[in-house]
């Protein structure tokens, strides 16, 4: 609409490629492939599409799939940008050749650069914390760190190893640690399991409240969650329950995003990632998801901050995707299902 207005005026043939040329190159429409639910990032795509104009068409589906699915449609893609729940899968996507590098000053001045691709790759949009929750009646000093969850006679409950949060920290562990303490780590933490491994880490959470188990290990998120939940039941749970924060290298994962290698719509997919580390975007994450932004001016969400401040272990994050695949061998070996 815009453009038909401004052609009238273009007599002059310059002034008409001036005044034409910027809406020509605008995009009205974007592709998302988002491991992100659709309920927990539409409000924020929708306001995009309000300031912008550019429609967001959404696909959802896990990770692990939509980069198959980039695999698969290579060339003929109509991807745009991939955001994922997870690091690993965007390291792992980058390695694939499924990515692109975009450069862009909004994305290199707000995102810090322990959580942005050098090259421009991905980049992160929100920090998740993946801590040790266990129920307030615990008589003993919770453990200080992951380690001292395989110590002999502990009470934990933990979702099963094909969950991604578990491969990554596992992956971290690894990456630090080496094979031979990993694998004797996991094998006296799957000892200390109490159930087979199941649900999410809501359920980790009910579990530990309801004294199935005294430990867990969950994302801080859904922690928040619960603890702002609408029905009492989840918001009691929460309450019975306290959160630990390792004492040094916390284990991190980072919401990020990228833009895909062969992007029909390489500025609108800029425009996107800028969007979302924007000061709107990053105080919804937070105050909507219970996520910690990744820029340092945006305030985390009260919920949080009455859990006080980490040390988040950010040099693995680089090499999570590289590691996340001998974690779940390892995993399977010590009998985590
Ligand atoms: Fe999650």
């Amino acid at each position: 609409m815009l453009r038909r207005m401004t052609l009238p005026l273009c007599r002059v043939a310059w002034l008409c490629a001036l005044l034409v040329s910027p809406v020509l190159g605008t995009a009205t429409e974007l592709n998302l492939y988002s491991a992100r639910k659709e309920s927990l990032i539409r409000p924020l795509l929708d306001q995009f599409t309000r300031q912008t104009g550019i429609t967001v068409n959404m696909l959802s589906a896990e990770g692990a799939s939509l980069l198959k699915r980039l695999h698969i449609e290579a060339q003929r893609s109509p991807a745009d940008v991939l955001l994922t729940v997870d690091l690993g899968q965007l390291t792992r996507a980058l390695d694939a050749g499924l990515l692109q590098a975009v450069r862009s000053e909004v994305l290199e001045q707000r995102i810090p650069p322990e959580y942005r691709d050098a090259a421009g790759h991905w980049y992160g949009l929100s920090l998740r914390a993946r801590v040790i929750i266990y129920n307030r009646t615990l008589q003993d000093a919770p453990p200080a760190d992951y380690l001292q969850l395989a110590e002999p006679g502990l009470r934990v409950c933990m979702r099963s190893s094909n969950n991604v949060y578990n491969q990554s920290l596992v992956a971290a562990l690894l990456g630090r640690y080496g094979q031979e303490r990993t694998t004797a780590w996991l094998q006296g933490l799957v000892a200390n399991f109490v159930r087979p491994p199941q649900g999410g880490d809501r359920d980790q959470i009910r579990a530990v409240a309801a004294g199935v188990c005294d430990l867990a290990v969950v994302n801080s998120y859904y922690l928040g969650a619960m603890l702002n939940a609408s029905t009492d039941r989840d918001v009691q749970a929460a309450r019975s329950v306290a959160l630990q924060w390792p004492e040094r290298d916390v284990h991190v994962n980072l919401g990020g995003a990228a833009v895909v290698r062969y992007a029909p719509h390489v500025e609108a997919a800029i425009a996107l990632l800028e969007f979302l580390v924007g000061d709107v975007a990053q105080r919804w994450l937070t105050e909507q998801n219970f996520e910690y932004p990744v820029v340092e001016h945006i305030a985390p969400a009260a919920t949080l901050q009455a859990w006080g401040t980490f040390v988040p272990d950010t040099k693995a994050l680089a090499t999570l995707g590289q590691y996340q695949a001998p974690a779940l061998l390892l995993m399977d070996h010590a009998g985590w299902r």
